[in-house]
C-alpha cells in the first residue's frame, strides 16, 4: 500500500479550508512550480504532487473520500484505487474543474494559448457592406418613375493587385494555408488540443513577398462610383428599394453588399397624395356653385372636364376614377378626389357690390340648414 500523503500539507492549507481556499492555494503553487517557469531541481516533482493533491481536494466528493480513507484510496494519479470507487473521473477529466478559467489563468502566459477556439480566420468569405442612399424625387418623378444617377463611395476590388492584397504569394508553411494551427499542450491534466489562428500568417494562410501599396494589403480600395437607378413608377415617400449585389465588394469570395435606396418625395403644391389616391382642392365661384358649371381640372394625366351640379356646396368631394397613382405592385390605379371650395369674393367692384346688395334684399335663406339654426334662435 502506498504511503499516506497529506494533501492538505502539500497545498499548505488547513483541513477545514474552503474549496475556494484550496483552489487559490493550488493556483499559487502550480504557478510557482510549473516546470516551464521553475527550473530548480525537484520543481517538476513538486508540481506533479501539487496537481495530485488538487485533483483530490479540489473535488468535494473525492475530498470526502480522502478525509475518510486517506490517499491510499487513490492510486496516486487521483483515480480511485482498484476501481472500488466508481464514478471518479480522476486526472485528465477536465469536467471536474472549471478548466477554462483555470487554464487561462495558469497557462495563458506560459504556453501561449491563443484562447479556446477563438481567433478570427482571415480566410473567411465576408459579404461586402451594404450602403444606404437617399434620393430626392419630385412628385411627378415618383408617380411616373424615372432614371436617377447616384454617386457613392464603395469598396471595390483593388485594380493594382486584383483583390489579392499583394504579389508573389507563398503558402504559409506553418499552417499549410489553413490559417489555423492545432496546438497540443501536455499538462498535468493530460494532453490538450486547441486550434488557434496561425501566428505566422495571422490567419491568411499565405504571405506575400510584396504587399500591395495601393490597398495596403486589404485587396479592396474605396472607389467613387456612379450607378444608374431605375426608379419604378408609383414609389412614395420613404419607399426603400434594394439594388442587390451592387454595393461594396465582399472579401475572400464573399458576395457584394447591397445598395438600399430610400426615396424622399417632394410635396406638390396642388396634388396631395394619399397612398394611391390624389386629392386636390378645386375653387369655384359663388355663381358657378349656384348655376352649376363645367370645370377643367388638372390631373396627373392631363386636364379633364368635370361637371359641377347646380347648388353644389363648398366641401363637396367628387371622385374621378382611375386618375390616381398606379400602384407599383398591383398596377392598379388609384382615384382622384376633388374637394370643391366655393370662394367668397373678397374684392368686388362697384357694379358687383350693387348686384350683391340687390340680391341681399331678397330672401337667400332657402336651405333647410337656416331653418334648423333659426329654431334655436327664436
Ligand atoms: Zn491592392
Ligand atoms: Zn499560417
Amino acid at each position: 500500500m502506498a504511503k499516506n500523503k497529506d494533501y492538505y500539507e502539500i497545498l499548505g492549507v488547513d483541513k477545514n479550508a474552503s474549496q475556494d481556499e484550496i483552489k487559490s492555494a493550488f493556483r499559487k503553487l502550480a504557478k510557482k512550480y510549473h516546470p516551464d517557469i521553475n527550473k530548480e531541481p525537484g520543481a517538476e516533482e513538486k508540481f506533479k504532487e501539487i496537481g495530485e493533491a488538487y485533483s483530490i481536494l479540489g473535488d468535494p466528493e473525492k475530498r470526502k473520500t480522502y478525509d475518510q480513507f486517506g490517499s491510499a484510496a487513490f492510486d496516486g494519479t487521483g483515480n480511485a484505487a482498484g476501481g472500488g470507487f466508481g464514478g471518479f473521473g480522476g486526472f485528465g477529466n477536465f469536467a471536474d474543474f472549471d478548466t477554462d478559467d483555470l487554464f487561462r489563468d495558469l497557462f495563458g502566459g506560459a504556453f501561449g494559448f491563443g484562447g479556446f477556439g477563438g481567433g478570427r480566420n482571415k480566410n473567411r468569405a465576408t459579404k461586402g457592406e451594404d450602403s444606404l442612399v437617399r434620393i430626392s424625387l419630385t412628385f411627378e418623378e415618383a408617380v411616373f418613375g424615372c432614371t436617377k444617377e447616384i454617386n457613392l463611395d464603395l469598396n471595390d476590388k483593388c485594380d493594382e493587385c486584383g483583390g489579392a492584397g499583394g504579389f508573389d504569394a507563398t503558402t504559409c508553411s506553418t499552417c499549410k494555408g489553413r490559417g489555423r494551427v492545432v496546438q497540443v499542450q501536455r499538462t498535468m491534466f493530460g494532453t490538450f488540443q486547441s486550434e488557434t489562428t496561425c501566428p505566422d500568417c495571422n490567419g491568411a494562410g499565405k504571405s506575400f513577398k510584396r504587399t500591395c501599396s495601393k490597398c495596403r494589403g486589404k485587396g479592396v480600395c474605396v472607389k467613387n462610383k456612379t450607378i444608374e437607378v431605375s426608379v419604378p413608377a408609383g414609389v412614395s415617400n420613404g419607399t426603400q428599394l434594394r439594388i442587390s449585389g451592387k454595393g461594396s465588394s465582399g472579401t475572400n469570395g464573399g458576395a457584394n453588399g447591397d445598395i438600399y435606396i430610400e426615396f424622399k418625395v417632394k410635396e406638390h403644391p396642388l396634388f396631395k397624395r394619399e397612398e394611391d389616391d390624389i386629392n386636390i382642392n378645386l375653387p369655384i365661384t359663388i355663381t358657378e356653385a349656384i348655376f352649376g358649371c363645367k370645370k377643367e381640372v388638372p390631373t396627373i394625366y392631363g386636364n379633364v372636364v368635370l361637371a359641377i351640379d347646380a347648388g353644389t356646396q363648398s366641401g363637396t368631394k367628387l371622385r374621378i376614377k382611375g386618375k390616381g397613382v398606379e400602384n407599383p405592385n398591383t398596377h392598379r390605379k388609384g382615384d382622384m378626389y376633388i374637394t370643391i371650395k366655393v370662394m367668397t369674393p373678397t374684392k368686388l367692384d362697384r357694379k358687383q357690390k350693387e348686384l350683391f346688395k340687390e340680391l341681399d334684399e331678397t330672401n337667400l335663406e332657402v336651405n333647410p340648414e337656416f331653418k334648423e339654426i333659426n329654431k334655436y334662435l327664436d
